[in-house]
């Protein structure tokens, strides 16, 4: 038996303790979704690889329609908890998760959870871009080809993602090309179309520039909040003022004594920057470790 992953459409699932949705107002478009609904519930995450414990008890909410970057020391198993997000650290076989990461309300972490289909919902960016060695458009069809989208609506559905991250106007007259031919922060915004061709609803960011020059950073940091208004976005970055720049929300990961990554505090950027509430953040976000 495989567990129904689907978003219950007509009566979205809120976390426990979750903010109650802001009334959508007038200008808004139907189904558009109110930006501090809660999209992935993470409760009492632990992560093993072996013995050891990589991160602890982690309890943090996601905000639809939002970037979270997630930041901390080397270590602190920021990848970690990206991975959790959509069963990638199932590709480490010694890798092990108790605790809860709930997408609108069912635990990817569920044994009987369909992975191909939570991989679908989360798709992922890499540090690194990482075409397929194959033409533009067929890095970006192959994921709705996998789905059975053909024709014309496959062209379709290869322009829309072209579109949406910025490399349309790139690429319109190359579709042929092969994707390994573009500069990096093409490929990354490549990378990004071929994760947003399958209609994800959660994009997670592994670092996505920081193999990238200034000029394609800022790129890649636009490409962000234009996508947020139809996605949830975490990233995880090295670089503090790109959190700054990027995210409405900022987690701070720690390493305690054991070496598991633990959550020091989470909150709206501005007030994780300028306002900590605790010491280690401050220490932290001002450069005194890390
Ligand atoms: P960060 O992204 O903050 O640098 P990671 O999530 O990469 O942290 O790593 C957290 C901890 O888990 C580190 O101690 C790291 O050595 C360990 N770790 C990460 N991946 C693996 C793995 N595949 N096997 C064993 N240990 C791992």
């Amino acid at each position: 038996m495989t567990v129904d992953l689907r978003p219950e459409r007509a009566e979205p699932a809120h976390a426990e303790g979750a903010a109650a949705p802001r009334p959508v107002g007038p200008s808004a478009t139907p189904g558009a979704t109110d930006e501090r609904r809660v999209k992935l519930a993470i409760r009492d995450l632990n992560v093993y690889y072996g013995a050891f414990r990589a991160l602890r008890d982690i309890t943090l909410d996601v905000h639809a329609n939002a970037v979270t970057a997630i930041i901390g020391p080397s270590g602190s198993g920021k990848s970690t908890l990206l991975r959790s997000i959509n069963r990638m650290t199932d590709l480490v076989p010694s890798a092990r998760a108790t605790g809860e990461v709930m997408l609108d309300g069912a635990n990817v972490l569920d044994e009987q959870v369909d992975v191909v289909e939570v991989r679908r919902r989360v798709g992922m960016v890499f540090q690194r871009p990482n075409p397929f060695p194959k033409s533009i458009f067929d890095n970006v069809a192959y994921g709705p080809r996998l789905y059975g989208v053909r024709g014309k609506t496959l062209d379709e559905v290869v322009e829309r993602a072209l579109r949406a991250s910025a490399l349309w106007n790139d690429v319109r007259d190359k579709l042929r090309a092969s994707g390994l031919a573009l500069s990096g922060g093409q490929q990354q915004r490549l990378c990004i179309a071929r994760a947003i061709a399958v209609e994800p609803e959660v994009v997670l960011m592994d670092e996505p520039a920081s193999a990238l020059d200034p000029r394609a950073t800022l790129l890649i940091e636009e490409l962000m909040s234009d996508l947020k208004t139809e996605y949830t976005i975490v990233i995880v970055t090295h670089n503090m003022q790109q959190a700054a720049r990027v995210a409405d929300e900022t987690a701070f990961l720690n390493m305690g004594d054991d070496r598991a990554g633990y959550l020091v505090e989470v909150g709206v950027t501005s007030q994780i920057f300028t306002n900590p509430r605790n010491r280690l953040t401050e220490d932290y976000v001002s450069g005194r470790f890390g």
